[in-house]
């Protein structure tokens, strides 16, 4: 296993990136409980947060496009951003090998020839036939829910994104006010210049999300079967590039037409690690998790005699000495940083070859 994990800081404020109903004229922003430590007791609080779903969204969106730039193979729905990942026969698309695959799953699920085939060889060639063909499903799976369901689990894992929560005191949702200009469109339609309100968040965020390198072009549902070395390759570069892309362009979560979130990181932490998989200490916990994923990586690489390394970016000065001080490389950009980390992930898994 070649495992990259991740965890990201990040100064946020005014976003709008995870809104999820409106009541009259008042669109509001995703809430999560979260629980913490304030002197020696526990307490409850509601902090704006921006979902899993959200972030795995934008990551997959940013898969489908640099593969279909590529030339690496996309299905229909991923195509257009719509990740229902051929849930249902309905939906599967039209390209050639999605109507094959449906006309053939129609035939052996219906009626009685159902008892004659054999539903592991079944579900192992729908993995197969669809990883083959979408690298988004390849990378952030799938679940096809027919009479023989077949399940990819996701190569990657994402959190939520919440306040950190050595800051949380200071995570806000406040109300922004809007209204539309329309003195004239007002004479002839009362509703021309209808107020609303959007709630936004400010925080430090904190972001976890890791992924195992070595199984992206290999089926898993029911045995392993790869690709070729040189696909499986250009499939790893893209999970990576993706990921670089997301972060330093800030392209996650929605709303950004009006409600651009400014966002500046404060540290970013990313391992990759061999054959057993390391996860870097939750960043939510605060700045101390640089010192703590530094502990465990001695311990760890002592225990299960794993190799692990350990890359850093940080946004300011303090951040910096942080890094510095627990013996992490340090980055100048976010791409240099996961330039490096493609360059190791490749060198490694060409090894296990
Ligand atoms: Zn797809």
């Amino acid at each position: 296993m070649v495992f990259l994990s991740l965890g990201v800081r990040a100064l946020v404020n005014v976003e709008a990136l995870n809104m999820v109903e409106s009541v009259g004229n008042i669109v509001r922003h995703r809430k999560a409980a979260i629980v913490y430590k304030r002197d020696s007791a526990y307490v409850v609080r509601w902090v704006p947060a921006v979902s899993g779903e959200s972030l795995a969204h934008s990551y997959q969106a940013l898969l489908a496009s640099l593969a279909r730039q590529r030339g690496l193979p996309v299905c229909t729905y991923c195509s257009k951003h719509e990740f229902v990942k051929h849930a249902d026969r309905r939906i599967f698309g039209d390209l050639d090998w999605e109507k094959k695959l449906a006309s053939r799953l129609e035939s052996v699920e219906g009626g009685r020839r159902r008892q004659q085939v054999n539903a592991l060889e079944v579900m192992h060639e729908v993995e197969k036939t669809i990883i083959t063909n979408c690298v988004v499903e390849d990378i952030g799976g799938f679940l096809y829910a027919g009479k023989i369901p077949v399940k990819r689990t996701s190569r990657f894992s994402c959190s939520f994104m919440i306040p950190a929560l050595d800051a949380v005191e200071k995570a806000v949702v406040e109300t922004q006010f809007q209204v539309r200009h329309a003195p004239t469109a007002s004479q002839v339609w009362d509703q021309a210049q209808m107020p609303y309100n959007v709630e936004v968040g400010s925080a430090v965020y904190a972001w976890s999300f890791y992924m195992d390198l070595s199984s992206i072009g290999c089926t898993s549902a029911v045995k392993s079967e790869c690709l070729g070395d040189d696909e499986r390759r250009k499939r790893v570069e893209l999970a990576i590039d993706a990921l670089a892309l997301m972060l330093d362009s800030r392209l996650f979560g929605a709303k950004h037409s009006r409600f651009m979130p400014v966002v500046g990181y404060e540290l970013i932490l990313v391992t990759l690690s061999k054959p057993l998989p390391f996860n870097v200490s939750p960043p939510a916990m605060g700045p101390c998790f640089v010192e703590d994923t530094v502990k465990r990586i001695e311990a760890f690489v002592k225990a299960t005699n794993s190799s692990v390394e350990v890359y850093g970016y940080a946004g300011d000065g303090d951040a910096e000495k942080l890094l510095k001080a627990n013996n992490v490389r340090v980055y100048k950009t976010i791409v240099e940083l996961f330039e490096e980390v493609k360059r190791k992930a490749l060198e490694w898994l060409k090894s296990q070859a």
